[in-house]
């Protein structure tokens, strides 16, 4: 049974708005119970906005987004509207939405991790998971569920990984960016550029598509730090629409 007091704000919003399962969470509902109306339109130079007057608030997402990408667009706005919304109204880049910039002490990072507790809020996110092992496979399962983004489900797993676990971001020249467990080292950094053994490497430079399977390496292949030669990893990289490519990496 969840407990109350120990949710976060966005839960507490989910439970008392009687949310007990994944295919509950209508975050259009839950907007139009807090007098904020949501279009879908073409938005230029933005990925989503709130226009606030009074007591009422417009919400205006990408109509080109995908369904994940627009839900967590949606919870991004609807936190300021609840938590911020003395500040008025706000246009957010698409920079600034996203599960992978939610720890910083910015509005904009508070805002994405409510977004991140609204999608994917952990009372029911816990038992869903039970002892399952993370992987990418189960960060999809997670996502379909949830109607998540891939990502966003990828963070909440790489997040509660038992073994020091990162999810990192790669394009074809650099690393953009990167998570890391509470339990990974801090002395071990993720490679600026993909290594040319790896799938990601692979799938970064369109020679597999889709994502690869668990794959055993040395963890030299993935960082650098005092003796990553002499660990191991298990690497896992699927290609995102943006043809970025995501991995999931666990020492072993
Ligand atoms: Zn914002």
């Amino acid at each position: 049974m969840a407990e109350l007091s120990s949710m976060s704000s966005a839960e507490r919003l989910l439970w008392l708005h009687g949310v007990r399962s994944p295919e509950h969470i209508d975050l259009e509902t839950i907007a139009a119970a807090h007098r904020a109306k949501v279009v879908y339109r073409q938005l230029d130079g933005c990925a989503a906005r709130l226009v606030a007057s009074a007591d009422r608030a417009v919400i205006s997402v990408a109509a080109d987004d995908n369904v994940g990408r627009q839900r967590f667009s949606l919870g991004h706005e609807l936190a300021h509207w609840i938590c911020d919304a003395a500040r008025g109204s706000f246009r957010c880049a698409d920079s600034d939405i996203g599960p992978q910039n939610a720890e910083a002490k910015t509005i904009e990072a508070n805002a994405n991790n409510y977004a991140s507790q609204l999608i994917l809020p952990d009372y029911m996110v816990t038992p869903w998971l039970g002892a399952r092992a993370v992987s990418l496979d189960l960060a999809g399962a997670l996502a379909s569920e949830f109607r998540a983004s891939l990502t966003a489900s990828a963070i909440r797993l790489t997040r509660r990984a038992k073994a020091p676990t990162v999810i990192a971001c790669h394009d074809q020249t650099r690393l953009r960016w990167f998570l890391r467990n509470l339990s990974f080292p801090q002395d071990f950094f993720v490679s600026k550029q993909l290594h040319h053994d790896t799938a990601a490497f692979e799938i970064a430079f369109g020679k597999s598509s889709g994502m690869s399977r668990p794959k055993r390496e040395s963890a030299d292949r993935w960082f650098s730090g005092p003796g990553t030669y002499r660990r191991e990893v298990t690497s896992q990289s699927v290609r995102l629409p943006d043809a970025s490519v995501l991995s999931l990496i666990s020492l072993n």
